[in-house]
């Protein structure tokens, strides 16, 4: 079914052949799975994908794996696309949509990416996962591993949200809690991988997490009923999920299922870890490492995200912006969109609805475009974070928990 054809280094052009275990490029580079458009342009229909698999797998020729049987899904994907007309009215824009990621399994968008890099490497028999993570990698890591029954190994900072270490632990991976950040996470999987032969599954450097990624794209289009909006808020940390959406729709123009502008891609980071924004400002093509990172949005507090040049080249071959918000803005944000619209964002998504205002009062967006805000997680998944806004009283003072959001 797959028309995968080859993979390619996305610096150096090198070719690599399919079906075989490879990492980075020797350059450096990540590479990217290629296909045979033109052949499943002529094979495969939109309406195929109609009936398709409620899952990731409805788009399987243009994802790599070619065994029906490594196809393992925990009902990854085809999530709500939401019409947000309230918070829209707020916020001055006039077709906004909510693309709700957080319905996914293990509560993110990492659910596609791994469901794709683990079904990948069962189909190329590897027995063995190992990836850092700033928390929800680990947790659709661990729970694509039981399903799969492969061994997984996680490195993540010892203050992830809770919830990704009771996941973890719960799906019976083995968990390594370090005192650092993701890079150094990073380091110690690398050298287990070396060591005890774990295959590193960390984005880009493993090429088929973006695979599965890029179905965030492939479904925008599908739900907008192959039309594309006109903008697309994306909360960046690595990157990886605005450079498959952007892949994405390379492909869905050389398949001949989209025409016209694609939308503008805006990376969404937080002050306290914005190297994306920092370079698109400064008018470089690579970040610089983000010292003291912290923000409560745990996803996005990646230092020096790997496809950087990627990352760059696609907001700005779109036509788009980059922007920070304060993890207090993302937070109120996050209450309006629930309060609004019974979205319980993460803090990451919450943190689009935070840029979109001040993307309108910019000029950087229309007030009348289509725009659509992605949350890329559950708002569950970060308890902590929204136990500051709701400590919970003493019994008797009950009464006094209504009317928490004040109007602006
Ligand atoms: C990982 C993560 C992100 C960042 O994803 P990238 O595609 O790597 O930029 C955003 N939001 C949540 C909830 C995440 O878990
Ligand atoms: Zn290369």
């Amino acid at each position: 079914m797959t028309t995968l054809t080859h993979l390619e280094c996305t610096r150096c052009a090198r070719r690599f052949e399919a079906g075989q275990v490879w990492n980075l490029c020797e350059c450096g580079g990540p590479l990217a799975a290629r296909y045979d458009l033109e052949r499943a342009r002529q094979s495969w229909s939109r309406d195929w994908v109609n009936n398709g698999p409620s899952n990731i797998w409805r788009y399987a020729p243009v994802l790599p794996v070619s065994k029906p049987a490594a196809m393992i899904s925990l009902g990854e994907g085809m999530t709500p696309l939401l019409r947000t007309p309230r918070l829209g009215e707020r916020l001055g824009a006039s077709d906004l949509w909510v693309k709700d990621d957080g319905v996914n399994p293990t509560g993110s968008f990492k659910a596609r990416g791994l469901a794709c890099a683990v079904a990948m490497a069962l189909e190329l028999g590897i027995r063995k996962l190992a990836i850092p993570s700033a928390g929800n990698a680990a947790s659709a890591l661990a729970a694509y591993a039981a399903a799969a029954g492969i061994e997984a190994h996680i490195f993540m900072p010892r203050d992830v949200p809770q919830s990704n270490f009771s996941e973890c632990m719960a799906f019976g991976a083995r968990v390594t809690l370090v005192d650092g950040l993701i890079g150094d996470c990073a380091r110690m999987v690398a050298q287990g991988a070396e060591k005890e032969g774990w295959f590193d599954v960390s984005t880009l450097k493993e090429p088929y997490r973006i695979e599965g990624k890029k179905t965030m794209g492939y479904e925008l289009a599908e739900q907008f009923r192959w039309a594309l909006p006109g903008a697309i808020l994306y909360p960046t940390g690595g990157g990886v999920g605005l450079i498959g959406m952007w892949k994405a729709f390379a492909e869905l123009e050389a398949l001949g299922w989209v025409v016209g502008k694609r939308p503008k891609m805006i990376a969404v980071q937080m002050e306290g870890c914005q190297p994306v924004v920092r370079a698109f400002e400064q008018g470089r093509s690579q970040c610089e490492f983000w010292r003291d990172a912290w923000t409560v949005a745990s996803g996005l507090r990646v230092p020096q995200p790997l496809g950087d040049v990627l990352i760059l080249d696609a907001i700005r071959a779109s036509g788009g912006t980059a922007i920070a918000v304060s993890d207090q803005e993302a937070l109120d944000a996050g209450l309006e969109l629930a309060a609004l619209e019974g979205v319980f964002a993460a803090p990451e998504g919450a943190a689009c609805v935070a840029a979109l205002p001040k993307l309108i009062a910019r000029g950087a967006l229309d007030a009348a475009e289509r725009i659509v805000i992605y949350n890329t997680g559950a708002g569950l998944k970060y308890l902590e974070a929204w136990s500051t806004r709701f400590p919970r009283q003493a019994s008797g003072d009950q009464d006094k928990l209504g009317g928490l959001i004040t109007p602006r």
